[in-house]
């Protein structure tokens, strides 16, 4: 399974919410407070990012990063079947 999260450059975003609309998982949100430029931002909302990139893909301005992890595979008991020769 695939885990990922993203950065984002706070400083370069313009808060035009394109990432936010293009995101499956509603991860993101605009941050309550604004940047040098004077806009509200994107941010993560909910540790629930897939790293599917859509968020990346639509960023007119390239502000976002998104690093991808694979999760470790649950463990299944494995039953051990023994044979018995006849
Ligand atoms: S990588 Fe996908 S799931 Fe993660 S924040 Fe971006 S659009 Fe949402
Ligand atoms: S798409 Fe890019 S510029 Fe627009 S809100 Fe998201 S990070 Fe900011």
């Amino acid at each position: 399974m695939i885990s990922g999260t993203v950065v984002i450059a706070t400083e370069i975003c313009k808060g035009c919410e394109l990432c936010i609309a293009s995101c499956p998982q509603e991860s993101l949100g605009l941050s309550s407070s604004i940047n040098r430029k004077g806009y509200r931002f994107a941010t993560l909302v909910q540790n629930n990012c897939t790293g599917c990139v859509n968020c990346a893909l639509v960023c007119p301005d390239s502000a976002i990063t998104v690093y991808r992890e694979k999760k470790a595979a649950k463990r299944i008991p494995q039953t051990v079947i023994a044979s018995h020769a006849v």
